[in-house]
């Protein structure tokens, strides 16, 4: 629950906690299912290879900038594959910290993450390992598993797995990496998304409803024998009943998405596109409607206070007048909404980097 009055205090101010950048258009890996570059993630008039994409002094400003404007809690940033701008992060993810900022840089670790990295205060780093070698090698190259072993280590990294049917085809196959992940020193804890399809998307990647209630009842069961799988109880359940839509969605009305150019904005949510909420395994979307469906001493959710609050935080936004600016550039929250990273940090990641 850390994290929920700071994020409680700038939605009444009219600003999301949250904000999310796909930093790079750019990214050296084609992985199956990557939702940031379908065709209609940007809505469908441009795709994330067609965006601007800024780079050194300009990059490093444009970040800060869009900080300054936003004034999030925490910031998550994305791809493309984040490590393509090592040069330009170097620089600014200690400014970053130095603001007081939470971040999260999500990674495929293709490259090695700089060992000056690990000592960043307020900094995660996540890195997308989507199953054990055999099939992550597959979907994964060139990040592959003996490059992501060289490139993590002496870091703590956090594991991020987002499940998709292939790998949940073999009995144990969760444990098994689990097992494998909770042995490994460079890896401080595991998370474990779902895959979440688009409305009407017919793939290998996506989860039968039998499939979900599967995966529930293994992470409930292992999260109890692994305490590297760091993922309440609340969060897992949310998976059975992932918000409807995203107007029901707290990560979507706490978080403000932009692609590359620093300016579009992705919508409803980081998937962008017509996402199928119903079927949504987004670990932050889950972790912060956990937090929303906690019931307060006297039997209020925390969510129906947050929702009082986004109107009290849409008004202080149009009388202060940020929502007539926001038109022209990246600027303040079209609806204004709440909390930070919940129970357990989590806040960004998805099926990418
Ligand atoms: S995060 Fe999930 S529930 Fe929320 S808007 Fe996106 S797809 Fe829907
Ligand atoms: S999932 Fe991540 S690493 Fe894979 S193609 Fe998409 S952005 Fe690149």
């Amino acid at each position: 629950m850390k994290g929920i009055l700071p994020a409680w205090g700038r939605i009444l101010q009219g600003y999301k906690p949250n904000l999310s950048i796909e930093i790079t258009r750019e990214c050296p890996l084609r992985c199956p299912g990557c939702y940031a570059y379908g065709d209609e993630h940007l809505g469908g008039d441009v795709t994330l290879r067609q965006m601007a994409d800024l780079k050194g002094d300009a990059l490093i400003a444009g970040v800060i900038e869009a900080v300054r404007i936003h004034r999030p809690i925490h910031l998550s940033i994305i791809g493309g594959e984040p490590l393509v701008r090592f040069r330009e992060l170097d620089r600014l993810l200690p400014q970053l910290s130095a603001m007081g900022l939470y971040v999260q840089v999500v990674t495929s670790a293709v490259r090695p993450l700089p060992a000056a990295w690990a000592a960043i205060p307020r900094l995660q780093l996540v890195v997308s390992i989507d199953g054990l070698a055999p099939e992550h090698d597959v979907r994964r190259a060139p990040a592959t598993y003996d490059r992501v072993l060289k490139h993590i280590a002496g870091h703590h990294v956090t594991v991020h797995c987002t499940v998709t049917r292939q790998i949940i085809q073999r009995d144990g196959y969760l444990e098994e990496f689990l097992a494998y992940w909770s042995a490994n020193p460079d890896a401080s804890q595991v998370w474990f998304s779902l895959y979440t399809p688009q409305v009407g998307e017919q793939s290998e990647e996506r989860l039968e409803p039998e499939d979900r209630q599967q995966v529930v009842r293994s992470l409930l069961d292992l999260r109890g024998r692994y305490p590297k799988l760091r993922m309440p109880e609340g969060l897992i359940n949310v998976y059975l009943a992932p918000p409807s839509t995203p107007d029901a969605c707290t990560f979507a009305k706490t978080t403000l998405c932009l692609s590359s150019d620093l300016v579009r904005r992705i919508t409803p949510c980081q998937f962008g596109g017509n996402p199928s909420c119903d079927d949504c395994g987004c670990i932050a979307s889950a972790g912060l409607d956990a937090i929303a469906r906690h019931r307060l001493p006297g039997g209020l959710h925390v969510g129906a206070i947050f929702d009082a609050s986004f109107g009290i935080g849409n008004a202080v936004a149009t009388v202060s007048g940020r929502r007539r600016k926001a038109k022209g550039h990246v600027q303040a929250p079209a609806r204004v909404p709440a909390v930070e990273a919940p129970t357990a940090d989590v806040s960004a990641p998805s099926q990418r980097s």
